[in-house]
C-alpha cells in the first residue's frame, strides 16, 4: 500500500465520477497485473483500481469484480465462458478482415490469441472511432455470448464476438500495437479474447481478489472520515469478507449488501442462506489407522463410511417456513411443503439430474423442518438386495433432463451434515451438535434416505473393523471426523485436516488417487491405430495458472473406453500446445495431439519419482528442473464433476512426493497444511 499509490488519473485519464467504468481502465489495472509476479504488488494494484471504482462508480463494482475473476456470475448459475478456439479465431478474422489463415499462422507463431486479437486489431484501419467499452457493456456482451443456445448458437456466439472486438481499443484505433513489447500492453481486443477463452493469464487469483476487495472497501469506508484503516483494520475487513464468502460465495448477493451496510457489518446481513450453495469441506488423506491416531490424539473422533458416490447439498425451504429461497434455480423442485434444490460439489445445479430426489425429499422431513441446507452423498442402491452398488452404476445415469418415470439406476442419498436448520447457520456448532441436529430433523426411508452410518470409537481394531465393513458395504473406506470444539466446525471450502479419509487402498501406495488433465494424446498402436492410445496429464498451478505435465498415460482403458474418449477429444484438438501448459521441449516427449484443458480423469500411482520429462511441482520439489512424476499410472474414471482447475495441484503432488520420501527414510509424515 505504501509503494503503490495512485489518483484515478493515473491509473486512466478519462475516467470521470458517475460515469460507467471504462473498460480500458480494466485493462490498463490488468496491464499492471501481468508485468509483475509479486503477491502483494498484484494484489495492491487489484485493490487501488476497486477503491477508485467504489470513489467514482460504486454501481459498477460487482461487474468489475466479475471480470477480474473471469466470471459473469456466480458458479451455481451455470453460465460459463471457456469458448474454443476456432470460433474465436473466426470472430478476429471476420471483425478486422484479416483471412483465417493469417489468424492461424500468427496463433501457431505466437501461442497467445489474446496477442493475435490485438495485432489484427492494431492493424485494422478505421475510419470512425468506435465508442469506448464499458465494463458493464463487456459483461453484459459476454453474458449474452455464454448464455446464447440452441440453433445458430455459434454463429450468434461469432457474432457477440465480433461485436466485442469491433469496439475494443477505441483509443488506439489504428495505431500499431507492439505485441513483443510489455506482453502486447493494456489491449482490451487482448483481454476480451483471454476472457472469452476462459483464462486471463495474470496470475490473479481469486483469492488475491477477494483481500483486494477487502482493503478497498476499508480505505474507501476510512477515506470518507478522512482516516487511514489501521493494520487491524485491514486484516478485520479481510477476515470478515474471507468468513462471509466462504458461506455465501456470491458476490451478486454481497456485493450490494456491502455497499449497503459496510464491510465490518456483513456477517449481520450475509449469512449463509438456502439457495446459494457452498463449497464444500474436504478431506485430507491419510496412510493408516495408525495416522489417524496420531492426528488425534486425545481428542473424540468420529468414523464414518466414506460413500462412493455423488457430493450433494440439498437446499430447501417450506412455504411456510417465513423464508425465501434466495435464487432457487428455474428447476427446483416445487412441491406443496416447498421447494429445493440440490447442487453438485462444484455448486452446479443437479436439480435436472436428480429429480427423483427433489419428489421424494419433503416425505423424509419432519413436520417442524422447515428449512435447511444438507450435506451428503448420492449413491446408486440396489433395489433388489437393498445395499449400495458400486460408484461406476451411479455413472450410467443420464446427467441431464431426467424424468423420475425414465430412473433405471436408483439412488439412496446418504446424509452426513447439516449446515443450515430452520433458519440458523450450524457451521459453527460442533459436529456432534451438528449430526444430533441431522437425526432430530429427518426420518430415514429403506433404499432413499439414510444417515452416514458410524462409530465413535479411537480404539484401533474397532477402526480397522469399521474400515472392513465399509469396505464390504461398497463404500471406499472412512471419513474420520473431530467431534468436539471449534475444531470440528463445518469449514465451507477448505482441505481441513479435521476431517481425514482413510481409504481401503491408501493402506499400500502413495496415499490418495490424482485427479489429473488431459492435455495431449498419442495414436494407438496395433490394434489401437484409429484411436488414441495413450495420454499426456497434468496438474494445475493455482499460483501460476499453468498446466504442468506429470505422467503419459496408457494403462486402465478398456476398448470401448479408447472408443469414446476419442471421440469426446477429437473435438477439442488444438494446433499446439497452450503457453499455460508447461511441459518438457524435448521432442520425443511431444504428444501427436494438444487439446484444450477440459477433461479430468481420476488415477492411481504406484509411487511417485524425479524426471526431467515431467514438469509438475518442479519449483516445489526438486529445483533442479525436474518434475515430480507419476511410475505406473492407472486410468480410473472420468471425473466429470471436477472443472480442470479443480485437479490436483502441483502443492498437493509435492506434498505426497515428500511425504513419500520421509516416509521411506522412517521420517514420518510431513509436516500438514491446506492444499
Ligand atoms: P475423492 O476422490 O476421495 O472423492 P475428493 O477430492 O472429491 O476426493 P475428498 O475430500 O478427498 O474429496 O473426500 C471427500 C468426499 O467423499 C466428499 O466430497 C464426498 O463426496 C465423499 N463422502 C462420502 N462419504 C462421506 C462422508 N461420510 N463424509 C464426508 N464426505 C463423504
Amino acid at each position: 500500500q505504501t509503494t503503490l499509490k495512485a489518483k484515478p488519473k493515473d491509473i486512466y485519464p478519462d475516467w470521470k465520477a458517475g460515469q460507467p467504468v471504462p473498460y480500458a481502465a480494466l485493462c490498463a489495472t490488468f496491464s499492471k497485473i501481468e508485468m509483475t509476479t509479486k503477491r502483494l504488488e498484484i494484489t495492491a494494484h487489484c485493490s487501488l483500481f476497486l477503491r477508485q471504482v467504489l470513489r467514482l462508480t460504486p454501481q459498477d463494482l460487482l461487474p468489475t469484480i466479475l471480470l477480474m475473476i473471469n466470471k459473469l456470475a456466480a458458479d451455481y448459475s451455470g453460465i460459463e465462458l471457456g469458448i474454443g478456439e476456432s470460433l474465436i479465431m473466426k470472430a478476429i478474422s471476420e471483425s478486422t478482415g484479416r483471412s483465417l489463415s493469417h489468424i492461424k499462422s500468427d496463433q501457431n507463431e505466437i501461442g497467445d490469441l489474446g496477442l493475435v486479437a490485438a495485432k489484427s486489431r492494431s492493424k485494422q484501419p478505421t475510419m470512425f472511432k468506435p465508442k469506448e467499452l464499458t465494463v458493464q457493456g463487456v459483461h453484459k456482451g459476454l453474458m449474452a455470448i455464454a448464455i446464447v443456445e440452441g440453433q445458430g448458437a455459434q454463429g450468434r456466439k461469432v457474432d457477440g464476438i465480433k461485436k466485442l472486438l469491433s469496439a475494443a481499443d477505441a483509443h488506439t484505433a489504428g495505431k500499431a500495437v507492439d505485441i513483443t513489447k510489455d506482453k502486447g500492453g493494456p489491449s482490451e481486443a487482448k483481454y476480451i479474447v483471454r476472457t472469452l477463452e476462459g483464462k486471463l493469464r495474470l496470475g490473479l487469483a481469486e483469492k488475491t481478489v477477494l483481500v483486494a476487495i477487502s482493503q478497498a472497501m476499508i480505505f474507501h469506508e476510512m477515506d470518507q472520515k478522512d482516516k487511514t484503516p489501521s493494520t487491524t483494520d485491514l486484516s478485520g475487513a479481510e477476515s470478515t469478507l474471507k468468513s462471509v464468502y466462504s458461506e455465501l460465495p456470491s458476490y451478486e448477493v454481497i456485493v450490494p449488501k456491502m455497499l449497503e451496510h459496510g464491510i465490518l457489518n456483513l456477517p449481520e446481513n450475509c449469512r449463509l442462506q438456502p439457495g446459494v450453495p457452498l463449497k464444500p469441506m474436504l478431506a485430507k488423506p491419510t496412510k493408516s489407522i495408525t495416522e489417524v491416531l496420531d492426528r488425534f490424539e486425545g481428542k473424540d473422533f468420529t468414523c464414518e463410511y466414506k460413500y462412493d458416490g455423488e457430493r450433494a447439498q440439498i437446499h430447501f425451504v417450506a412455504h411456510d417456513a417465513g423464508e425465501d429461497l434466495a435464487t432457487a434455480a428455474p428447476s427446483a423442485g416445487r412441491s406443496e411443503r416447498g421447494v429445493s434444490n440440490i447442487f453438485s460439489r462444484n455448486s452446479e445445479d443437479l436439480s435436472k439430474k436428480y429429480p427423483d430426489i427433489l419428489a421424494k425429499l419433503p416425505t423424509w422431513v419432519k413436520t417442524g423442518t422447515k428449512s435447511f441446507v444438507l450435506d451428503c452423498e448420492t449413491v446408486a442402491w440396489d433395489m433388489v438386495e437393498k445395499k449400495v452398488l458400486p460408484f461406476q452404476q451411479l455413472m450410467t445415469r443420464k446427467r441431464k433432463d431426467v424424468k423420475v418415470e425414465d430412473v433405471k439406476v436408483k439412488v439412496c442419498v446418504f446424509a452426513f451434515d447439516i449446515l443450515y436448520l430452520n433458519g440458523e447457520a450450524l457451521v459453527n456448532k460442533s459436529f456432534r451438535e451438528r449430526r444430533e441436529a441431522l437425526h432430530d430433523a429427518f426420518t430415514p426411508t429403506e433404499g432413499e434416505f439414510a444417515f452416514a452410518k458410524f462409530g465413535n470409537t479411537n480404539e484401533l481394531e474397532e477402526i480397522q473393523t469399521l474400515l472392513e465393513d465399509s469396505v464390504k458395504s461398497s463404500c471406499e473406506g472412512l471419513m474420520v471426523k473431530m467431534l468436539d470444539g471449534p475444531e470440528s466446525s463445518y469449514e465451507p471450502s477448505k482441505r481441513s485436516q479435521n476431517w481425514l479419509k482413510v481409504k481401503k487402498d491408501y493402506l499400500a501406495g502413495v496415499g490418495d488417487s490424482l485427479d489429473l488433465v488431459v492435455l495431449g494424446a498419442y495414436y494407438g498402436k496395433g490394434k489401437r491405430t484409429s484411436w488414441y492410445g495413450a495420454f499426456l496429464l497434468a496438474c494445475y498451478n493455482p499460483n501460476t495458472q499453468n498446466y504442468e505435465t506429470v505422467c503419459n498415460i496408457g494403462t486402465g482403458f478398456s476398448e470401448a473406453i479408447l472408443e469414446t474418449l476419442h471421440q469426446q477429444l477429437s473435438s477439442i484438438v488444438i494446433d499446439r500446445s497452450k503457453p499455460f501448459y508447461k511441459h518438457s521441449a524435448g521432442n520425443k516427449d511431444q504428444p501427436d495431439v494438444w487439446f484444450e484443458p477440459r477433461y479430468v480423469w481420476e488415477v492411481k500411482t504406484a509411487d511417485l519419482t524425479l524426471s526431467p520429462r515431467y514438469k509438475a511441482a518442479a519449483e516445489e520439489v526438486a529445483g533442479s528442473g525436474k518434475g515430480v512424476s507419476l511410475r505406473f499410472p492407472r486410468f480410473i474414471k472420468d471425473r466429470d464433476d471436477k472443472k480442470p482447475d479443480q485437479a490436483s495441484t502441483s502443492r498437493m503432488i509435492a506434498e505426497m512426493y515428500q511425504r513419500q520420501e520421509s516416509v521411506a527414510k522412517n521420517k514420518g509424515p510431513s509436516a500438514d497444511d491446506d492444499f
